[in-house]
């Protein structure tokens, strides 16, 4: 049997047989390599880390664009930073946007998605909607003068060219580049594992927004139990839409979903005790 064995933590780690291995390549930016398990159905990993699986992805990508885009209700312009497997970009343009932005950092993590993935990415990228840029998302998050109602960053983890993507100056440019009402939602890691990183965004975001918060889901292959979700917005309402409204834009939204529902979207705020301390 091959394995492949993460190698997030030094101590911990979970491992997949390797089926097959589709593509290997050290991109630009990253080790990325894309394999067959018997399990999890075809598997991204960049340097090391698991990024996405068939089985799985759904949980994530629904998870970080229908809690933001239903509490919002009036969503038009959508900023992904990351994302290069086109999960996130597919699960946004289920919605009636006008345009959703991309910028990932590594064309080759698109490339390969779209060659090897389709059941993750679709046909997203070649929506009319679709905006992709291949640049640095700090950077561009510096320099450019668009406007969004929702920013998602679905980054790697804050090692390597994820890292820039946790700072308080890409926070900080974000916020500019939000509309009146808009939302910042972030990976933010499993917080049984990454405690640091979690407190760190929270406090990175707590000066910059009204309304910080942090809501959760389990998804299997990100090892450790829930993984978290940062929220930044000075739309405090958003967070606090009664269960009644979310479901009602869920009916007329139309959407198919595996794991979200209104309920969870309303549930997913309320913490674990260990996790609200860490952001108390
Ligand atoms: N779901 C994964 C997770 O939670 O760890 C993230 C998936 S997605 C593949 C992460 C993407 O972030 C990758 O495609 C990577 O190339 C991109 N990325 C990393 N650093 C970046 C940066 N500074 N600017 C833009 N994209 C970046």
């Amino acid at each position: 049997m091959n394995w492949f064995e993460e190698t997030l933590y030094r101590e911990v780690g979970q491992r997949f047989v390797v089926g097959q291995i589709l593509y290997r390549e050290k991109t630009e930016h990253q080790d990325l390599v894309i394999f067959e398990n018997p399990v999890m159905g075809r598997i991204l990993a960049l340097d090391g880390i698991i990024q996405t699986t068939e089985r799985d992805e759904f949980i994530y990508h629904e998870m970080l664009t229908h809690v933001p885009i239903l509490a919002h209700g009036g969503v038009k312009r959508v900023l992904i930073i990351g994302g290069g497997d086109g999960g996130m970009l597919e699960e946004v343009l289920k919605h009636p946007v006008e345009k959703c932005t991309m910028v990932e950092i590594d064309r080759a993590v698109v490339d390969l998605s779209i060659k090897y993935l389709p059941s993750i990415c679709g046909r997203a990228f070649e929506d009319k909607r679709t905006d992709l840029i291949i640049a640095d998302g700090l950077k561009y998050a510096a320099e450019t003068s668009d406007k969004f109602d929702i920013i998602i960053v679905d980054s790697t983890d804050p090692m390597g060219p994820g890292e820039v993507l946790f700072t308080t100056q890409f926070y900080t440019d974000c916020r500019r580049c939000l509309n009146p009402g808009g939302l910042l939602v972030t990976q933010n890691g499993v917080p049984f594992f990454q405690a640091e990183e979690l407190r760190m965004t929270r406090g990175r975001l707590k000066p910059l927004f009204k309304d910080v918060a942090c809501y959760v889901a389990a998804v299997p292959t990100y090892y450790g139990g829930f993984m978290a979700f940062g929220w930044g917005t000075d739309n405090a309402e958003a967070r606090r839409q009664p269960v009644e409204a979310i479901r009602k834009r869920f009916q007329t939204a139309r959407l198919e979903t595996r794991y979200y529902t209104p309920d969870l979207h309303v549930g997913a705020f309320a913490l674990p005790k260990f996790v609200g301390d860490l952001i108390a």
